[in-house]
């Protein structure tokens, strides 16, 4: 309770009255001590013993009663003088100080004081000495050089203690009224400034517990006045914000409720922050548990200290199966304002359907192509028999047109065959070989054809470029390329083959200055059956799956492939293959 800023306010007051009413006391002290040693002083020298009096006195000293003469002088003057029973006057021996009479009968002996001593020596003893007891004037009577007599006054401060006392008294009172009024006053002004305060504490604490709901009244226009404006103000505003948060978070979390994918929002300890309603349907047992847990139940190799310190935007994801279902799981770490990795948000997607789909088209494909090489080749043979028999030359230029279309589709079938079996079976046969040298051997197979159209084909290699590699499937590669290169290039064109040694790489680059491949296309280049000009490709003999099995049978060896048009003036084809894999 006293450490409250009433107390404090109060206890301020106090002291303050305290000090005051020192300091005053102690003034008005010390001027009524000032004025009475100052009074006695100016009364003695300046009013009593004038030099008439002192005439008076010496005339009477020398008469034949000194004592009784020099009594009645200091009776005609103990009015000027100020006696009363608080002042006498002696009449002293002038050398032994000896009372020989006095105001006051009853004493009979003086002290010798420094005053009387003065006098003793013919001096006016009249210093006043304000730290004693007493205030004393003497005055030598002389006659020639003796000191006959001493006429002293002594005053024992009586009186002035008395006022002084009665002032002390009354300083006391004043002091004891001035702290009941000073702690009224302290008690009612604190209360001023502590009523408003208090209301922003109470007010603050309710916006604490989330009640936005009250304004307080501003009720002067102070510091504090302008205190509770700004309080106003700030409640309003943090409610704005906080209503827009909340509807952010409601909107966010409809999204999330109504959204099929599953999202999981675990925090920086792993712990789950948020799991949407498909996350807890999919992931049946495994939503309570926190993210290592999690993944290593699955089965992955994910841990939440790898996730967590991904560059901002950077997602990775994971295949993984749960409760007999295919999932992608993508990985997204989210940062807050002061923190990054502050967590991880974890979508997973439902691709069983997906995949089952997938399965079944290839299994199709793959039935589809091996069921229709039997008719072909049957189609093929009895053409090539009834060619040979007929002599008839519009039959035989029909029978042409049926024997290379056979021709077309015993290649899409062969085409869409080698798909399928690197669809189902990605095993390679790895041997060690030289890249270099089997690029030259598929650039001299395909050398004439090349010059039946009248390129300049070259194949330039620098060094050795050792690859563990598929043999057969990366011919075919350096074939469906360099193929596609003599196909959409104008006779005559320039087609070269680069083989160069990279770090840990080996990198073949067949480029070639024909028709190039528009930009719209580039993306979906490598996609089964896209071809740019259908027409051309048809009539040159292509399948529109040459560039897919490349693309497949490169990343299966865990390089890179990549088909760039610069300008639309040729077209460039780069192969990285790891020198290990
Ligand atoms: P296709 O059997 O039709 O050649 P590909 O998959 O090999 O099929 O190629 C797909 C398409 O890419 C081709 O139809 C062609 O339009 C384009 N293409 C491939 N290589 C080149 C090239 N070197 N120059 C121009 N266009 C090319």
């Amino acid at each position: 309770m006293f450490k409250s800023i009433q107390w404090k306010i109060i206890a301020i007051f106090l002291l303050l009255t305290v000090s005051v009413m020192i300091v005053v006391g102690t003034f008005l002290l010390q001027n009524i001590s000032s004025y009475y040693h100052n009074d006695f002083a100016v009364t003695m020298s300046g009013q009593a013993f004038v030099p008439s009096v002192e005439r008076l006195l010496s005339e009477a000293a020398a008469s034949e009663q000194p004592v009784e003469k020099m009594s009645e002088v200091m009776t005609i003057y103990s009015v000027r003088m100020g006696i009363d029973s608080f002042r006498n006057y002696y009449i002293l021996d002038g050398e032994t100080a000896a009372v020989l009479g006095a105001s006051d009968i009853n004493t009979s002996k003086v002290t010798v004081t420094p005053n009387i001593i003065l006098a003793m020596n013919a001096l006016r003893g009249d210093t006043v000495d304000r730290s004693a007891s007493y205030m004393d004037f003497a005055l030598p009577i002389t006659e020639g050089e003796d000191v006959r007599y001493i006429i002293y006054v002594i005053d024992t401060k009586e009186e002035m203690y008395d006022v002084m006392r009665n002032i002390f008294v009354n300083i006391l009172w004043a002091l004891l009224f001035g702290l009941i009024l000073s702690a009224f006053l302290g008690f009612f002004l604190s209360r001023t400034i502590i009523a408003p305060i208090s209301t922003l504490q109470f007010r603050a604490e309710a916006m604490a517990e989330g009640d936005f709901g009250h304004k307080i009244e501003v009720r002067s226009r102070d510091e504090l006045g302008r205190l509770t404006m700004a309080f106003n103000e700030m409640a309003a505003r943090l409610n704005a914000t906080l209503r827009d948060i909340a509807a952010e978070k409601n909107k966010v979390e409809t999204v999330l409720r109504s959204q099929n994918d599953a999202v999981v929002a675990f925090s920086s300890s792993g712990e789950i922050m948020h799991i949407n309603p498909a996350a807890e349907k999919l992931l049946g047992e495994y939503a309570g548990l926190p993210f290592d847990a999690m993944f290593a139940k699955i089965g992955t190799d994910i841990t939440l200290s790898r996730v967590l310190y991904l560059k901002e935007d950077a997602t990775f994801w994971r295949d993984v199966e749960i409760n007999k279902r295919n999932l992608k799981a993508f990985f997204a770490p989210f940062n807050i304002e002061t923190m990054t990795g502050a967590g991880v948000v974890v979508v997973f997607q439902d691709i069983t359907e997906h995949l089952r789909l997938d399965n079944s088209r290839r299994e199709f494909v793959a039935n589809v192509s091996h069921e229709l090489r039997t008719p072909l080749t049957t189609i093929k043979s009895y053409t090539e028999t009834i060619m040979d028999m007929t002599t008839d030359s519009a039959q035989t230029e029909f029978l042409k047109v049926i024997d290379n279309e056979a021709d077309r589709m015993t290649r899409i079938v062969k085409d869409l065959l080698t798909l399928s079996q690197l669809d189902y079976s990605q095993k390679l046969n790895k041997t060690s070989f030289d890249l270099g040298a089997l690029a030259q051997s598929v650039t001299k197979k395909l050398g004439i054809d090349a010059k039946n159209h009248r390129h300049n084909l070259q194949c330039i290699c620098e060094g050795e470029s050792l690859v563990f590699a598929d043999k057969d499937r990366i011919e075919q590669v350096i074939t469906n390329i360099i193929s596609n290169a003599i196909k959409y290039t104008p006779d005559g064109g320039e087609i070269n083959v680069k083989c160069t040694q990279k770090i840990a790489a080996a990198q073949l680059v067949v480029s070639d200055n024909g028709m190039g491949i528009p930009e719209v296309d580039l993306p979906r280049i490598f996609e089964r059956f896209y071809r740019v000009d259908k027409a051309r490709s048809r009539e040159s003999g292509g399948t529109g799956l040459g560039l897919a099995i490349a693309k497949e049978i490169v990343e299966l060896h865990g390089g890179k492939i990549k088909i760039e048009s610069p300008k639309r003036k040729g077209t460039i084809v780069t192969i990285v293959l790891p020198l290990f894999s």
